[in-house]
């Protein structure tokens, strides 16, 4: 079996058990799906975001709302498709109207499937969106203004944190930073 069949197989034996999760709140307040996430099992690059979006929910598919057209187009311009990488989320379940996960639900989640999904595709880079993604790595005191665009080695792999795509939907002016941040995350991610 070759290694990206293999790590799929890890991720689909990982998933299983938690298609109808209720091991948090979020598992009954209104949430269709839950979001696992999707791309390259063998990826050397992976994205990580905050909870799945209204569209997401309903689709079962990460960041494919209106962040996730902008990150896409970011993606598609330094060279990177979609397939190449990971993409999923700190909490798999929608926040109801789109609120932060709660610290007991990220650290629920994120036990339970993010990390572990970390473990099995072990990618040289991961590229945090936004505060949530990147206070899982970093500490809640972190703050995207100051870490964004820089490196730090975590899960054995550099950790580059930048700001969320629905920020950068918001604040245009913050379009280069963000690309630029990408980019470095592509750059370590051989
Ligand atoms: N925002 C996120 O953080 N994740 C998604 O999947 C979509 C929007």
């Amino acid at each position: 079996m070759d290694v990206k069949k293999y790590k799929q197989a890890l991720l689909e034996e990982l998933y299983a058990p938690y298609k109808k999760c209720q091991m948090c709140p979020l598992g009954s307040l209104g949430r269709k799906n839950i979001v696992f996430g999707e791309g390259n099992p063998d990826a050397k690059l992976m994205f990580i975001g905050e909870g799945p979006g209204q569209k997401e929910d309903e689709l079962c598919r990460p960041f494919v709302g209106r962040s996730g057209q902008l990150l896409t187009k970011v993606l598609e311009a330094i060279g990177l498709s979609r397939q190449k990488i990971f993409i999923t989320n700190v909490v798999k379940c929608r926040p109801p109207n789109n609120r932060n996960p709660l610290p007991n639900e990220s650290e629920t989640c994120t036990s339970l499937l993010l990390f572990k999904q970390i473990k099995i595709i072990r990618p040289t880079a991961i590229c945090t969106l936004g505060s949530a993604a990147t206070q899982i790595f970093l500490g809640k005191d972190a703050k995207i203004t100051k870490v964004r665009g820089k490196l730090f080695k975590k899960e054995k792999a550099i950790l580059i944190p930048t700001y969320h795509p629905a920020y950068i939907l918001r604040n245009k002016t913050k379009l280069e930073d963000f690309a630029n941040d990408i980019k470095l995350a592509k750059k370590h991610s051989t």
